[in-house]
């Protein structure tokens, strides 16, 4: 089971929305072809823009020529992650280079009230490097070093602006590997892959990012440099480590990373498993998972995903209702023998067909289809990306549930997932340009992640909850876990300066993030004046 929401996990996508900007930078979160007000985000602060010209000359004197970016074509390049639906240009983007500029940075947001938003790569499904427009995008890109890299203790320590996948590159030719693989790793970056505990295909064996962090070098909003966790296997007092991986840029900024590296396994070898319904594919998974079986990955697609990565990757994927993807590693006769069991297994389930790979060349080709997925299908519909996860014994349950709901709403849904732990995405098709189409997906998006809660699973997999679960988490925590979540935050950020809007719905946070605005704001008008 992947985390769960909150400070002690993670989440995924609600919607796919547009914005537009007013006049006057106030702006009215809508769904541009129809109109429809979507989404709400405090207002921006007026007084902070007013001081954009007083700010930005205070961060050039910290930070080198170029690192500030204020111009308002400039910052257009951070209105948005990748949930596009919402945009809005930020006050001004910092790329700070080492630690020390990012504290010098946080400092002077801090004695000026300036929330600050942390940014990677900006590849978030959850809008959670989306910016305000009195807010300073603080973007780690320019943090790409290895900084150490030790094979005998099996861990490299890296700036959080490098890639994932180029972790993996830097100690490959050496036979090591960093496992937790998004499908956006050749683009996301460390920094976001610890805010958002970000997973894979591949974590159901080696588990996601939380599982693989060992230690962070973090800078709080006052820019107090601090350091977490470390190279060794646990620390004493409390885990912050784990308080920290899953919130979303909300605790503090983390500028460098411990990682766990792995020594690649000897071979791998993927398995199409197809059936002629989605729910036998569902037990078929379950019945895997009991038999205590532990494939690298069990991925899960139906007819429609089949269907469009098909098109798009010409995978020469079966015929077939459902297609799992299993995956084993070790040595041949290891391989061999977990995939005669998994086998052994299927045919319980009457499969339409079970085809081993041959080959390198077979193996590419599975994956290549299972990790285009999310871009096929965009080229052939409007979609809503959900992220719930479930126990995997209630998989067949849902699935079944999912499709009943589906023709209640009357949008069609894909299924496409890390089925082996339970981290459902299903894909809601709808038509953005029909007229209440989006309502009905975003009304259809919620009861499936209610059904998630309610089969004992949770909100978030791996996206994150970012804007698009926020308001959602009423449903899984009651006003007593929000509170105790939100005293955290108090503790790390009292002044509600770092991501604010994120996380949290805004009735929750509305007192604490006026309180920050009022008396900060004038004693800052005060000194200026
Ligand atoms: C095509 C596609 C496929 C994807 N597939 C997967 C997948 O398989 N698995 C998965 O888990 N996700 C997936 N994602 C989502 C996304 O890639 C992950 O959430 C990723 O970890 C975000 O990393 P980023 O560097 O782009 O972060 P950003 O989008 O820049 O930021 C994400 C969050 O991290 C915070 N943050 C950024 N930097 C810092 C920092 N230095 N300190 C503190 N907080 C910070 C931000 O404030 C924000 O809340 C996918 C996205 C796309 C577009």
């Amino acid at each position: 089971m992947r985390a769960k929401a909150g400070y002690t996990g993670i989440g995924p996508g609600i919607g796919r929305k547009w914005l537009v900007v007013c006049w006057n930078w106030s702006y009215i979160w809508t769904n541009s072809r129809n109109g429809e007000c979507n989404m709400q985000m405090p207002d921006p602060n007026q007084a902070i823009i007013a001081r954009k010209a007083h700010l930005v000359a205070r961060l050039k004197q910290v930070l080198p020529e170029g690192a500030v970016i204020h111009s308002d074509n400039e910052v257009r390049a951070y209105e948005c992650d990748a949930l596009t639906a919402y945009k809005c240009p930020p006050l001004a983007a910092v790329l700070p280079a080492t630690t020390a500029q990012v504290a010098a940075v946080l400092r002077i947001c801090h004695e000026e009230a300036v929330p600050v938003v942390p940014r990677g790569s900006g590849t978030s499904l959850a809008g959670g490097a989306l910016p305000t427009a009195d807010a300073v995008i603080l973007g780690v890109a320019r943090l790409t070093e290895v900084i150490e890299t030790d094979y005998d203790n099996r861990f490299i320590r890296v700036q959080t602006g490098r890639t994932n996948l180029s972790v993996t590159g830097a100690v490959e030719q050496d036979g090591f590997f960093y496992a937790p693989d998004p499908s956006s790793q050749l683009a996301c970056a460390i920094a976001g892959n610890i805010a958002m505990n970000s997973g894979g295909a591949h974590c159901l064996k080696y588990g996601v990012t939380t599982n693989n962090l060992l230690g962070v070098t973090m800078v709080t909003m006052e820019g107090e440099i601090v350091e977490i966790g470390g190279a060794h296997m646990d620390s004493g007092g409390y885990d912050l480590l784990g308080l920290i991986c899953g919130s979303e840029g909300q605790l503090g900024v983390v500028t460098e990373a411990t990682l766990r590296i792995i020594a690649k396994p000897e071979g791998a070898r993927p398995i199409l498993l197809a059936f002629d319904a989605n729910e036998v594919a569902g037990s078929c998974v379950s019945d895997i998972i009991r038999a205590g079986l532990l494939p690298v990955a069990i991925e899960f697609m139906d007819r429609p995903c089949i269907a469009a990565c098909e098109r798009f990757a010409k995978a020469g994927y079966p015929d077939c209702e459902a297609l799992l993807i299993v995956e084993v590693e070790g040595s041949d006769a290891e391989i061999d023998d977990q995939l005669a069991k998994i086998k052994a297994i299927a045919a319980t389930h009457d499969p339409v067909e079970m085809r081993e790979s041959k080959s390198e060349a077979e193996s590419a080709a599975i994956w290549a289809g299972r990790k285009a997925a999310f871009g096929a299908m965009g080229q052939i519909n409007d979609y809503m990306c959900l992220d719930g996860t479930i126990p995997v014994s209630e998989l067949p349950f849902v699935l079944r549930r999912i499709r009943e709901l589906s023709a209640e709403f009357g949008l069609d849904v894909a299924n496409v997932f890390h089925a082996g732990d339970g981290n459902m995405h299903p894909l809601i098709l709808f038509d953005a340009n029909k007229p209440g189409d989006l309502h009905t997906c975003e009304a259809l998006g919620a009861e499936i992640l209610k059904l998630c809660v309610e089969v004992g699973g949770c909100l978030t997999g791996e996206h994150g909850v970012g804007i698009e679960k926020r308001d959602l988490m009423h449903v899984q925590f009651d006003a007593a876990d929000l509170e105790m979540q939100v005293r955290v935050k108090d503790v790390f950020d009292p002044g509600w300066l770092l991501n604010p809007a994120k996380v949290f719905p805004l009735d929750v946070t509305e007192a604490r993030r006026a309180a920050r605005d009022v008396p900060q704001r004038r004693t800052q008008d005060a000194a200026i004046a």
